[in-house]
C-alpha cells in the first residue's frame, strides 16, 4: 500500500466506493443526439434574484428545446450563509414563472431523478470518493496552515504586490511528506484538504464559450481548499463532481463566474474528464443617471423577483420581456409572429449579448400593460384573485364579497380588438375601481372638488335635472342623446364647437355636464366608459351617489 492510500484511508477510513462505482450508479444519460443537459444550481442564502431568473429561465429554455433535460442542484455547502427556508422559496419562486425542473430539488425533503440526491450537504459521501482518489493519487493533500498563518501570507503578499492565495512557494502545505500528514493528523492537528494545483500563473489556458467564443485566460495556479474542516467540500469541487456525475452539458451561468474558470478547466482536466460546455450568461444591467452598472439587491427593488409578484405584474409580460433580453432577434420574431406561443422560438448562444443585458422597468411596464390588456375577462378575474389571495386581502375581500360584479368592472371595454389598457400589474385595480364599492365611495366622496369654472349653482342644477330623467335601459347612443337634452336644458351648448363660437351665451359645453356625473358616479376626472359605469352601478346607486352631491 503507497503512503498516499494511508493517508487517503487515515482520513476517510468509512469510505469504500469508488469512482469506478458512482460511475455505474449514475451511468451516461440515454438523450438524443444534440439534447442538452443543464442546470440551475442556487445557494439558498436569500431571495431570488432578476439575474437568477433570468439564468435559470435561460437554462431551462436551452435544455426544453433540444430535447434535453433541465435540473435544479441547491448548493448549500456554505452552511454560515443559509437562510432559513430560502430553498423553499426560490423553488416556488421558480415555479410561479414557470420555470420548472424536470429532475432535481423540489423544496425541503423532495427531489426527483436519478442522478440526486440534489442538494449538495446530502451529497458529502459522493465528494468524498472523489477526494479519496485525490488524495491516493497525491492530486490533493491536507493544508494544516491555521487562519494566523493564513493572514500573515496576506500580508507578505500584499506588501510585496504579489496575487493574493496559497500558490507557489505560498502553498507551504503542499511539500509536506505524506508521512508528516499522516502524523500531524494522527496528532490531533486540525487541516482543511486542498487541490495540488500544476498550473502556472504565466501561461495561458483556452477556452472556448459558446456565448463568449474563444477565449484566454491565465493558467490557475492556486491549491484551493476542496474539503472543508465541516466535513463539506467548496463551490468549485462540488461543481467539478456534479456536474460531472450528472452529466451537465451545458453550464449555463452568471458572468460573474468568468474569473473561476480556469480553476474549473484545471479541476476537470485534472480527473481526465470532460468539461461541460460553459456559457456565461450576461449579467443584467441598469440604467442609472446615463451610466450602465448591475442591478443591485440594495439599491434596485427590481433586483428582486419577489417585487413583480408583489406588485402583480403578469408572468407572461415579465417572462415576454425577459425573452426580449435574452436573444437580439427575439422582438423581431415576435413582430412577424405576435400571436405565436414565445416557445415556438428557439434560443441561440449566438444571440446572446456579451456586454450585459439591459434592464428596463417601462418596458416590462408595456409589455405588462398589453398582456393584461388582451386577456379576456374570465382570465383576469381569475388571474387577479389568484394575486390577491396571496397579496392583496383588501382586494380579495372586494372580489369575494361578489365575483360578479369585480369581472363586470374589470371586463369593461375588454374581449375588444382595441381593448383598454389600465391595468400594468394586479396591484393597480383596487385604487382604479374603489369607487364602485359604497364603503369606499363614502369615504372618497367627502373629498370630492369639482373643477372650478363650474359654479355650485350649475353643478346642482345639472344634477337635478338630471337625475329627474335619467334611463339606464337606454342604449349608449340614446342614453347620450338624454345627457345631451339635459345639458341644452341646463344652458350648455350641445358641443364644444358651438360653445367656442359664443361662449357668452353658454355655461359651458355637454362635455362639461358629462365631466360634472363623472366625478359625481366615480369621483375620477378620467374614468372608463361612463355609460358602462352607471350601468354597473345600477340605477339606484347611480341616484344615491347624484342626491348625496345634490344634499351637500
Ligand atoms: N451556487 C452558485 C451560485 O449561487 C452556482 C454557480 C454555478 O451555476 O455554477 O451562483
Amino acid at each position: 500500500m503507497t503512503v498516499y492510500k494511508q493517508l487517503a484511508d487515515l482520513i476517510f477510513p468509512e469510505i469504500t466506493e469508488t469512482i469506478e462505482d458512482l460511475e455505474k450508479r449514475y451511468p451516461e444519460r440515454d438523450l438524443p443526439e444534440g439534447a442538452m443537459v443543464t442546470r440551475f444550481a442556487p445557494s439558498p442564502t436569500g431571495f431570488l434574484h432578476t439575474g437568477s431568473l433570468f439564468a435559470s429561465m435561460t437554462s431551462r429554455k436551452f435544455a426544453k428545446q433540444s430535447g434535453g433535460v433541465f435540473f435544479i442542484r441547491l448548493e448549500d455547502t456554505d452552511q454560515k450563509r443559509e437562510v432559513a427556508g430560502s430553498g423553499d422559496s426560490l423553488i416556488s419562486q421558480l415555479q410561479t414563472f414557470g420555470v420548472t425542473p424536470d429532475e432535481g430539488y423540489l423544496g425541503t425533503d423532495k427531489e426527483i431523478g436519478n442522478y440526486g440526491p440534489y442538494v449538495q450537504s446530502a451529497r458529502a459521501d459522493i465528494y468524498k470518493v472523489v477526494i479519496k482518489y485525490m488524495l491516493e493519487n497525491n492530486m490533493a493533500y491536507p493544508c494544516f496552515c491555521t487562519p494566523e498563518e493564513l493572514s500573515k501570507m496576506r500580508e507578505a503578499q500584499n506588501a510585496n504586490k504579489e496575487n493574493f492565495g496559497y500558490y507557489a512557494h505560498y502553498a507551504k502545505c503542499s511539500t509536506l511528506t505524506p508521512e508528516e500528514a499522516i502524523e500531524r493528523i494522527k496528532n490531533g492537528e486540525s487541516y482543511v484538504i486542498r487541490f495540488r494545483s500544476l498550473g502556472d500563473y504565466h501561461n495561458k489556458v483556452a477556452i472556448d464559450d459558446a456565448i463568449r467564443g474563444h477565449i484566454e485566460m491565465a493558467e490557475n495556479d492556486q491549491h484551493i481548499v476542496i474539503y472543508k474542516s465541516d466535513g463539506l467540500p467548496t463551490y468549485h469541487f462540488a461543481h467539478l463532481v456534479d456536474d460531472h456525475f450528472m452529466h451537465t452539458t451545458h453550464v449555463t451561468r452568471g458572468e460573474e463566474w468568468m474569473p473561476s474558470l480556469p480553476i474549473h478547466i484545471e479541476l476537470f482536466n485534472s480527473m481526465k474528464w470532460t468539461a461541460p460546455t460553459y456559457a456565461h450568461l450576461p449579467v443584467i444591467m441598469k440604467l442609472d443617471n446615463g451610466n450602465r452598472r448591475k442591478l443591485s439587491k440594495r439599491k434596485d427593488l427590481e433586483a428582486a423577483v419577489s417585487f413583480f409578484l408583489e406588485q402583480g405584474y403578469p408572468i407572461e409580460g415579465f417572462m415576454e420581456y425577459l425573452y426580449t433580453i435574452a436573444n437580439s432577434n427575439y422582438e423581431a420574431w415576435r413582430d412577424e409572429n405576435p400571436t405565436a406561443d414565445k416557445d415556438e422560438f428557439k434560443f441561440t448562444f449566438e444571440k446572446m449579448s456579451l456586454d450585459g443585458a439591459l434592464f428596463d422597468l417601462a418596458k416590462v411596464q408595456n409589455l405588462c400593460k398589453e398582456k393584461l390588456g388582451h386577456m379576456n375577462t374570465l382570465e383576469f378575474s381569475e388571474a387577479a384573485t389568484t394575486w390577491a389571495k396571496e397579496y392583496s386581502p383588501e382586494l380579495l375581500k372586494l372580489i369575494e364579497k361578489d365575483p360578479a360584479y369585480f369581472s363586470q368592472i374589470v371586463g369593461i371595454e375588454r374581449e375588444k380588438e382595441n381593448p383598454r389598457k389600465d391595468y400594468e400589474k394586479f396591484s393597480d385595480i383596487l385604487p382604479l375601481i374603489k369607487f364602485f364599492y359604497n364603503e369606499y365611495y363614502d369615504e372618497m366622496v367627502k373629498e370630492l372638488v369639482f373643477p372650478e369654472n363650474l359654479s355650485s349653482d350649475t353643478i346642482k342644477k345639472v344634477l337635478s335635472e338630471y337625475v329627474k330623467v335619467f334611463d339606464l335601459e337606454l342604449s349608449e347612443e340614446d342614453w347620450f342623446a338624454q345627457m345631451k337634452e339635459v345639458a341644452i336644458s341646463c344652458g350648455f351648448a350641445a358641443n364644444a364647437k358651438e360653445y367656442k363660437k359664443n361662449k357668452e351665451a353658454f355655461l359651458g359645453h355637454v362635455g362639461d355636464v358629462a365631466a360634472i356625473l363623472r366625478l359625481t358616479v366615480s369621483l375620477r376626472a378620467q374614468s372608463p366608459n361612463l355609460y358602462i359605469v352607471m350601468k354597473i352601478l345600477g340605477k339606484e346607486e347611480v341616484t344615491r351617489r347624484i342626491n348625496n352631491i345634490l344634499t351637500k
